[in-house]
């Protein structure tokens, strides 16, 4: 007869529908996308605001702020926009600072901003070139975490999530000190995972294949290396922004309570790993 009744009230729980839905909600939340004025930040913010975030994006020109703030205001989302080069440590105070101001604390880090200036063999790359990518892709998106950190903690929690590539798990030849910056974000995010799990937030990663933005012009702009590139694919085309945006707004949501320390590809199918 108990067991009967369990059925019962599963079968018949009015709260299921709703539950699902407010899992997915994001309203009242703060989040903060870096290098969000194009591409996956944009598309991350978008999703993110349709959830119910206020979103706070920037971006190195301050043109490019107006602009993304002009689109998501006029999608009604509630949106910030502040100028931010994420490698230089004013800009990332001024946009600490500038979101505690405006939104009154911080719930969510999504740290997506990339540098790409060497294409080559990586014998020819040089120091100049590995402090920038380390330092823009690597130091900057930990610095940032940092910083946000007791905000979110103040909040009782939060997530954080970083942008990192495919490269980070298969390195591309041509692109090998940035690969290595993308799988410095994998191990990042497996380290911080454990530690700011006692502050209630979770630390998590995306790990993009090739997505038409500006960013990956060269390669999908490349119809050889698109028709080489494509026999990797399940899904036989490239990627849109939005189809990351989506998975970034979930990682951050309730309906993620239970993951933390991961990464999630999202390729169309490219077989990195396991
Ligand atoms: P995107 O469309 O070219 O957009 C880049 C954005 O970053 C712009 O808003 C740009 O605006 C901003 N930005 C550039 N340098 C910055 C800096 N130092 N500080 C702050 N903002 C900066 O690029 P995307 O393809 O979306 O790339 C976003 C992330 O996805 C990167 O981490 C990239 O490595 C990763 N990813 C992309 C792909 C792909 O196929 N597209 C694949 C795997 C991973 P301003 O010029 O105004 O600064």
């Amino acid at each position: 007869i108990q067991r009967l009744s369990v059925f019962r009230y599963i079968g018949t729980n009015p709260v299921a529908g709703q539950r699902s839905m407010s899992q997915s909600s994001l309203a009242g939340k703060v989040a903060i996308v870096t290098a969000s004025t194009e591409g996956i930040g944009l598309a991350a913010a978008q999703a993110l605001g349709k959830r119910g975030a206020h979103v706070v994006v920037s971006s190195r020109r301050q043109a490019n702020v107006d602009k993304a703030v002009a689109l998501l205001q006029s999608q009604s989302i509630q949106v910030t926009g502040t100028t931010c080069n994420v490698g230089k440590a004013e800009d990332r105070e001024k946009l600490v600072q500038t979101t505690l101001d405006q939104c009154g604390g911080i719930d969510i880090l999504v740290s997506n901003a990339a540098v790409n200036p060497f294409f080559g063999n990586i014998m020819d790359s040089t120091e100049e070139v590995w402090d920038k990518i380390l330092s823009v892709n690597v130091k900057s998106a930990f610095l940032i975490t940092k910083l946000v950190v007791p905000h979110m903690t103040k909040r009782g929690g939060g997530n954080v999530v970083f942008v990192s590539s495919v490269a980070g798990y298969q390195p591309m030849q041509a692109l090998g000190p940035y690969s290595v910056s993308k799988t410095a974000l994998l191990g990042l995010t497996r380290v911080l995972a454990p530690e700011l799990a006692h502050s209630n937030i979770r630390v998590n990663c995306v790990a993009p294949g090739v997505i038409k933005t500006r960013f990956s012009s060269a390669l999908w702009g490349n119809e050889d290396i698109m028709d080489e590139f494509k026999s990797q694919l399940s899904i036989k085309r490239v990627g849109e922004p939005e189809e990351v945006g989506g998975v970034i707004a979930f990682l951050c949501s309730e309906e993620a309570s239970y993951i933390t320390g991961e990464t999630i590809t999202v390729t169309g199918g490219i077989g990195c790993r396991l």
